[in-house]
């Protein structure tokens, strides 16, 4: 049987390293992507390889059209073919500011790199699955979004908007791909553990501990790793579109 061949954006650390090492244990043979932090890529790839995967690094800036089709040039020249994308790389606002005073500038760059980055690429690789005439393994594609995406936090309205508008990119690709077999799914991952949410993690320590959402802790990058492994199995086959809550609970309403 062969091995199946997973792109995942942002792969470096944090999330998409869970994701990649949950990846590697199911025998995946990872690109790990990344933007600027070329140590903590190589990190990766060795704890991929200790998980039982193997793989490569890429450099890309996923909001760079360049950058996506070299990424998914040399993917295709070394794997000759991708089997799953995992668009994970994502940036929190340099600054949270008030969206009465929010400026252009982040909201260009969050756009660029959360929404554009990951619509573009996925158009990019959809056209590659699709021409791969596949039988082993259906081709599947995953978009990490976030609470956000139906959140609204008035400190990081870039961010919000961002990640709602990948519920639409994944709704927009589910119902495009389906004839083609590719099954397109969404995670919506709570407050996790990683360098994004240290700088927050005091406040966040505390409202885990008033019991801010159900299943009092911080979410792990394994959490969203196991749930995109759960799907790289192949056992959502009748589930295209479909979004995974990954949040402690978080999206609940009680009362
Ligand atoms: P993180 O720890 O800050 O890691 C971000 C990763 O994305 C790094 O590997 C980084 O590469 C890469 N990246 C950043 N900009 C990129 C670009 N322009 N092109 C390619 N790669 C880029 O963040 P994280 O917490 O793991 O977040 C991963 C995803 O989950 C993001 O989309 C985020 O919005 C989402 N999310 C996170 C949380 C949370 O609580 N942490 C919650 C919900 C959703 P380098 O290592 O090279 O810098």
């Amino acid at each position: 049987m062969a091995t199946p061949i997973s792109l995942v954006t942002g792969a470096g650390r944090g999330i998409g390293r869970g994701i990649a090492l949950e990846l590697a244990r199911l025998g995946h043979h990872i690109v790990i992507n990344y933007a600027g932090n070329s140590a903590a890529a190589d990190e990766c790839l060795e704890m991929v390889r200790a998980a039982g995967g193997d793989g490569i690094t890429v450099q890309a800036d996923v909001s760079s059209s360049d950058d996506r089709h070299r990424l998914v040039r040399e993917t295709v020249e070394k794997y000759g073919r991708i089997d799953l994308l995992v668009n994970n790389a994502g940036v929190a606002p340099n600054v949270r500011a008030d969206i009465l005073e929010a400026g252009e500038e982040s909201f260009d760059r969050l756009i660029g790199i959360n929404l554009k980055g990951p619509y573009f690429l996925t158009q990019l690789v959809a056209n590659q699955m699709i021409s791969q005439n596949w039988r082993e393994f259906a081709p599947q594609i995953v978009t990490i979004s976030s609470i956000s995406a139906y959140t609204a936090s008035t400190n990081r309205g870039d961010y919000c908007i961002a990640k709602a508008g990948l519920g639409m990119l994944t709704a927009l690709f589910a119902a495009r791909l389906a004839e083609y077999g590719i099954g397109v799914y969404e995670i919506r991952p709570g407050v996790i553990a990683t360098d994004m949410t240290g700088g927050v993690k005091e406040k966040y320590d505390k409202m885990i501990a008033e019991g801010a959402w159900p299943i009092k802790r911080w979410g792990e990058p394994s959490d969203i790793g196991r749930a995109v492994a759960a799907i790289a199995r192949g056992d959502f086959p009748f589930s295209t579109g479909e979004v995974f809550n990954v949040d402690g609970g978080f999206h609940l309403r009680t009362l």
